[in-house]
């Protein structure tokens, strides 16, 4: 037993050499990824340790959790820690990674989300959900949901001046191009009306305190507005932002008829560069340094008192190094202060803007964050951005 147990163990490590098997079905990670604590040989190519022998993948130690949510449909084993079958085995090799996303992704939507292992756990779990429990991506109907162009259903909407969740009425319409919600049931006219264009949606789990939260801005007026929602059910939660990169996708094909899919498609949504604290002073720089809560989105570095705050204290736009922009560590040698030793300088055109860190780590991510967008040069569209910021009242 324990020569036939060795066996196919041996067996398994030769499947997880195969083309596919490397990285994890899932979320793409190979291991070492996902278990940076654990040292590894430089240069040798770590596997995903865990495998479905129902669905015949393999996958990472984080992914392997969710399939243990819909143990109807997959079980999980340790490939180098559980006993395996020679059946088992047989089964795995029968399938494997490649062959399981032919036939659970076979019509991924364009616009549909596909989680990576950096991505939140809701995302994750709803696109292990949506392949293998509701075999989403076999059958085109099932997708309807998302990819009709029209929803509407409540979400818990935070209030903007109390901070309560109240449940509120959302209705997407492609056809209108706009995401709006009504603050009463039988309201004739919405509260507010978000143009499909400018939304952007990303689930905030850590910010709002719930792994269903999600943050949706859009611009009025240019300038940034933030609302936050959620709602218990993840995957009708996980289907409102695929909605919105669905009517997203198909405003953006109609506006720029000529870009490629690819282009339009890293457009849909987007993450934050970065968020966090750091304190800032005044445009003459001598008034004292208050604790803001910063969020880089894109070029526009916003500053709230609250993390949740529905809008932004000041927004400020960065462009690139060829249009006179440039980060700097430290603060002008006339800014004093024992707590200032991490100070950050962003140089543009009109002035300077002067932050500090509390700590260095902080300093160098800050600066880290802004060089990405400094170093790429600006897009037509940034340069009407930049025009906007210049001319604010
Ligand atoms: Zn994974």
């Amino acid at each position: 037993m324990a020569s036939d147990q060795e066996r196919n163990r041996q067996r398994l490590k030769q499947l997880l050499e195969k083309p596919g098997n490397g990285n994890c079905a899932d979320c793409g990670a190979a291991d070492a990824e996902v278990t940076p604590m654990r040292l590894y040989p430089v240069g040798v190519i770590q596997d995903p340790e865990w495998a479905s022998y129902t669905l015949g993948v393999f996958m990472c130690l984080s992914c392997s959790g969710l399939h243990r949510n819909i143990a109807q449909v997959s079980k999980v084993k340790s490939v180098l820690l559980d006993p395996w079958s020679s059946s088992e085995v047989e089964f795995m090799d029968s399938v494997g990674n490649n062959a399981a996303k032919a036939k659970y992704e076979q019509i991924v939507p364009a616009f549909y989300y596909c989680p990576t292992h950096k991505d939140c756990m809701l995302l994750r779990e709803q696109w292990i959900r949506a392949k293998y429990e509701r075999k989403e991506f076999m059958c085109v109907e099932k997708q309807e949901p998302y990819s009709a162009g029209y929803r509407e259903g409540f979400l818990w909407k935070r209030g903007r001046d109390n901070g309560q969740y109240l449940s509120r009425k959302f209705i997407l319409s492609e056809r209108e191009g706009v995401l709006k919600y009504f603050n009463k049931h039988d309201a004739r006219e919405p509260k507010a009306i978000m143009k499909i264009n400018t939304v952007n949606a990303t689930f905030q789990p850590t910010k709002t305190g719930t792994n269903h939260g999600l943050q949706i801005t859009y611009l009025k007026d240019n300038s940034t507005r933030n609302i936050f929602v959620y709602q218990e059910d993840g995957k009708e939660m996980v289907d409102w932002f695929n909605a919105i990169r669905a009517a997203r996708f198909h405003y953006l094909q109609v506006a720029f008829p000529g870009a490629t899919n690819s282009d339009l498609l890293s457009k849909l949504t987007r993450n934050y560069i970065k968020e966090g604290y750091m304190e800032k002073t005044g445009p003459k720089h001598t008034e004292g340094f208050k604790k803001r809560w910063f969020t880089m989105d894109d070029r526009r570095l916003m500053y709230f008192k609250d993390p949740l705050d529905a809008y932004a204290r000041g927004e400020v736009f960065v462009g690139s190094k060829e249009n006179g922009y440039t980060v700097l560590p430290g603060l002008p040698l006339n800014i004093q202060g024992y707590h200032l030793q991490f100070g950050i300088t962003i140089v543009t055109p009109d002035r300077k803007f002067l932050f500090a860190c509390d700590t260095q780590e902080n300093q160098e991510d800050w600066i880290a964050a802004f060089q990405t967008v400094i170093n790429r040069p600006m897009q037509p569209q940034d340069y009407a951005v930049e025009a906007y910021f210049k001319h604010k009242p």
